[in-house]
């Protein structure tokens, strides 16, 4: 019987993705080293009193690259959480904020908890101490590491970082800043919630108007029409669905979950799929659907499909599932869902593969918009909304008075709206994906041995970090 060689985890996928584009960088191997190495690690075990028994739950905080400071990163509440998983994490932020031009360093936490087994109140006695102990070893703070939302964690954990560390730091007059992804009504920003999926049908948008590409793959330029699937219905599942349906005109013809999946070749609507799953605790027995099983709920991404989306977690697809997905595109909206070596196969079999340090980039932009909101102490869109509104209306009326014809009521206010928050964060995010699809694409039409836009990513995030250290003076 042959032995079955293991498959590298999700921290040595990441390794091998950074070694096949340093080779293209032209950086030497000192500096090539220092850029691949986790800077700082600090895990820790604290006693919490659940109930009337004591837990002694283990956590961890990895700052990859001090390059740029601060550093940025998610809190991950799960059972699964180990300290290679956090430096991978970690790892990828760094590349992820270079690529978007996000001005920090990368970090990731973690806390080995299952968050669903906890109760409101012990959940936020685990985050307080949690950031107790990460205040104490100065590793949070507006110009040190700033927390975020990741798995298993959201708005509510969010409040309770900052008010732990508000508490510590109450002299800090930029404490708000300590972590993003806050509730808008508690320095939070508008959009959040939703950047990361917004983020991503960008990034697929721009992908699919590549024609060269396109003809490559056998389809036509465009959103519309296109068939997807989406693993995982979270966050970023969501939003990518619920935005690549409403601006796109993309047709969700699968989806899968924990307890499941469903196939649907005329589409889903999935407005009409999270209301089902809401009133019925599951996505199983959605009209004129067909089901698979939670043992079977993987089939779903082997199904005929123009964009597959895994949206839910790492290592899902692998040297195992690779030669049978039949999916054109596949769209990384999670973090590490294609292995090394299942990645080799899809580019064997002529897939393109939208990587997600790019593609899920948009969560740690708006992040970055709400930092920067934070230490203005302003919210975006308040000095200038009303001004151009009145500038807009002058216009409108100039041209009125000089045509002799008049605009409807319905075209001045939209011809005449100064932005609001909202709209100011759309627009910077999608300048923000276009930009960095535009130098990932240059890198690959440019350098001949880089032929996928994975390898592209990394060297465009690879060449930014490294001219930081040069420019520094640190290496020669
Ligand atoms: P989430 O917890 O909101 O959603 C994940 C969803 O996946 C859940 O609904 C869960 O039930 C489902 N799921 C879990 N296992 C599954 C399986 N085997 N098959 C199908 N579905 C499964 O998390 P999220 O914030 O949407 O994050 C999802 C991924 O995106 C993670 O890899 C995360 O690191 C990455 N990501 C998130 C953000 C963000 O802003 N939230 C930013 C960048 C990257």
């Amino acid at each position: 019987m042959t032995k079955t060689k293991s498959q590298p985890n999700f921290f040595g996928s990441v390794q091998n993705y950074f070694d096949k584009a340093a080779a293209h960088t032209g950086l030497h191997q000192g500096l090539l080293t220092q850029i691949k190495v986790c800077n700082a690690v600090y895990q820790v075990q604290f006693p919490v009193k659940i109930g009337n028994q004591y837990k002694v739950i283990e956590a961890y905080r990895v700052q990859h690259s001090h390059h740029r400071l601060p550093t940025k990163g998610g809190i991950r509440y799960s059972n699964h959480v180990n300290q290679e998983e956090v430096m991978a994490l970690a790892t990828l932020m760094s590349y992820k904020c270079a690529i978007v031009d996000v001005p920090f360093g990368g970090a990731k936490g973690g806390v080995k908890i299952n968050p669903w087994e906890y109760n409101e109140a012990q959940l936020q006695k685990i985050t307080r101490r949690y950031t107790t102990e990460l205040v104490r070893r100065n590793f949070i703070g507006p110009s040190i590491d700033v927390p975020a939302p990741d798995y298993g964690t959201g708005s509510r954990e969010m409040a309770w970082i900052y008010d732990t560390y508000r508490t510590f730091k109450g002299e800090d007059i930029d404490a708000a800043g300590c972590v993003t992804g806050k509730p808008v009504t508690l320095n939070g920003i508008q959009g959040r919630q939703e950047a990361t999926g917004r983020g991503v049908y960008y990034g697929i948008r721009e992908a699919v108007e590549t024609e060269a590409d396109m003809k490559a793959l056998g389809l036509t330029t465009g959103m519309a029409g296109k068939t997807m699937v989406i693993q995982g219905l979270g966050n970023v599942g969501s939003y990518t669905a619920k935005i690549s349906q409403d601006e796109g005109d993309a047709i969700i013809v699968g989806v899968s979950e924990v307890e499941g999946a469903i196939y649907k070749e005329s589409g889903i609507d999935i407005y009409e799929l999270l209301k089902f799953r809401e009133e019925t605790g599951s996505i199983l027995g959605f009209p004129g659907a067909k089901n698979f099983e939670k043992q079977d709920r993987n089939k779903v991404m082997e199904f005929e499909c123009d964009i597959l989306v895994p949206a839910a977690l790492e290592n899902q697809i692998t040297r195992e599932n690779a030669s049978r997905i039949k999916a054109k595109i596949i769209a990384e909206a999670a973090n590490g869902p294609t292995t090394f070596e299942g990645e080799q196969i899809l580019l064997k079999n002529g897939k393109l593969l939208i990587p997600d340090l790019y593609l899920n980039a948009g969560g740690v932009t708006v992040s970055y918009f709400e930092w920067l909101k934070n230490l203005s102490h302003m919210r975006f869109g308040r000095m200038e909304k009303r001004f151009n509104q009145n500038t807009f209306r002058s216009m409108i009326d100039l041209v009125e008075k000089n045509t002799g014809k008049s605009v409807t009521e319905r075209d001045r206010s939209v011809i005449a709206k100064g932005a609001d928050e909202i709209d100011l964060v759309r627009s910077g995010l999608e300048e923000t994906m276009i930009n960095a699809y535009n130098q990932i694409s240059e890198i690959r039409r440019r350098k001949r041995k880089v032929e996928d836009l994975r390898t592209a990513a990394f060297v465009n995030a690879i060449t930014k970090i490294g001219n930081d250290y040069l420019t520094m003076g640190i290496f020669p």
